[in-house]
């Protein structure tokens, strides 16, 4: 592990300003030289193998006391970026009335694991791709721009095959995001001129030809709060994997349903385990609303989910499994008894 400064911030003025200094005495000015430290559950990991390098970390724990809270706002549920993935996972609102958001916690890492990391930590994960955590491999786009991509012609089978570029295939690995992202979630930004929010859809950027670019953030501004408007008691999160725990999907999916007199009224579908970014079916919910499901519309909305579809030389499975996914969670979702 390289050297680096800590600060521990006690305010969120303090962790803004200390992480914007850190970043500005950089030159380049890029926010991987200043890291907030929340879970350390994957930041200390990628520092340990070099493949992150922050010449200054600044923990934000002491901010939970405000950051940390899980509110139902009128009809709305807002979500501290502090708060830790077991205590939402089993908060009686989020089981509820937000099912999909329990389970996509629940089915991730492990019980250790969730006890310690954050959520906000949680969206911001970055990939498993084993060339980008191997700093033997140089050819790395992500972690060493222009360098090529290991994966292309290498070992890709947990590789992505929606929203890939020619610089990157790299997966999204993370579960809840795909919850937030099929709930219409808002992301609350603090940085130096205060707070702002954006949809969290436009959070994470797909690789293109900056695959070492992954979010919309600036340097010196963290995450401090989800927000999913309106309530989705039938909504559900299915996630295909090697094993039953402590393992990362291969595929997944967050369905959130409307169904009023046995028709789809609304319908929200994200996938993970299989893009680059965690993935809006908006395809499928077009197909889906105002529709009476059977086995067919699963059918079709499975194949559209996957009509763009790109599998490589170890990755084309996830294509076939991915439409299974899609479809039982689906299913799942329209036979929850609410
Ligand atoms: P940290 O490690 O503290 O931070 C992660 C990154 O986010 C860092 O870059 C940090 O600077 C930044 N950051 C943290 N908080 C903020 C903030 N508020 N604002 C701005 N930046 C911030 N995850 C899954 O979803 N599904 C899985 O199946 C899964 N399996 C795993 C298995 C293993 C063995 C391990 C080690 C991890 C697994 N994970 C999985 C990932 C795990 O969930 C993450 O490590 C965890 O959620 C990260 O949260 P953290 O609070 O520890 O983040
Ligand atoms: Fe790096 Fe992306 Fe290629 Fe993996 S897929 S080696 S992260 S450029």
């Amino acid at each position: 592990m390289r050297p680096f400064s800590y600060q521990r911030a006690t305010d969120p003025g303090m962790a803004v300003q200390a992480l914007g200094a850190a970043a500005a005495a950089n030159n380049p000015l890029t926010r991987a030289a200043a890291q907030p430290l929340a879970g350390g559950t994957t930041l200390i990991d990628l520092m340990k193998l070099d493949v992150m390098r922050p010449s200054a970390i600044v923990d934000i724990n002491p901010l939970a006391r405000s950051w940390s809270t899980i509110d139902s706002e009128g009809d709305s549920l807002r979500l501290g970026a502090l708060a830790k993935m077991s205590n939402v996972a089993a908060n009686d609102e989020v089981q509820r009335n937000y099912p999909v958001v329990a389970s996509s916690l629940k089915l991730a890492a492990s019980a250790q694991l969730r006890n310690m990391a954050t959520l906000g930590g949680n969206v911001l994960q970055r990939t498993r791709c084993s060339y980008f955590r191997d700093v033997s491999y140089e050819n790395c786009n992500k972690r060493n721009p222009g360098s090529g991509c290991a994966a292309m012609g290498g070992v890709n089978r947990m590789h992505a095959v929606l929203g890939t570029s020619d610089q990157c295939i790299a997966t999204y690995p993370g579960d809840f995001a795909q919850a937030l992202i099929a709930l219409d979630a808002a992301v609350e930004v603090t940085g130096k001129s205060g707070t702002r929010s954006m949809p969290f859809t436009e959070l994470h950027k797909a690789p293109g030809n900056t695959p070492d670019i992954e979010t919309t953030l600036q340097p010196g501004e963290l995450i401090s709060a989800f927000v999913i408007p309106g309530r989705w008691p039938r909504s559900a999160y299915l996630k295909a994997r090697d094993r039953q725990s402590y393992e990362f999907a291969l595929s997944s999916a967050a369905v959130a349903l409307d169904v009023q007199d046995g028709a789809i009224k609304d319908a929200r579908v994200a996938l993970g385990g299989v893009a680059t970014v965690p993935w809006r079916a908006r395809e499928v919910e077009a197909l889906l609303k105002g529709q009476k499901f059977d086995d067919d519309l699963a059918r079709r909305a499975a194949d559209a989910a996957f009509a763009d579809a790109r599998g490589r030389q170890h990755n084309s499975f996830k294509i076939a499994l991915g439409k299974r996914v899609v479809a039982r969670a689906l299913q799942q979702a329209v036979m929850m008894e609410i």
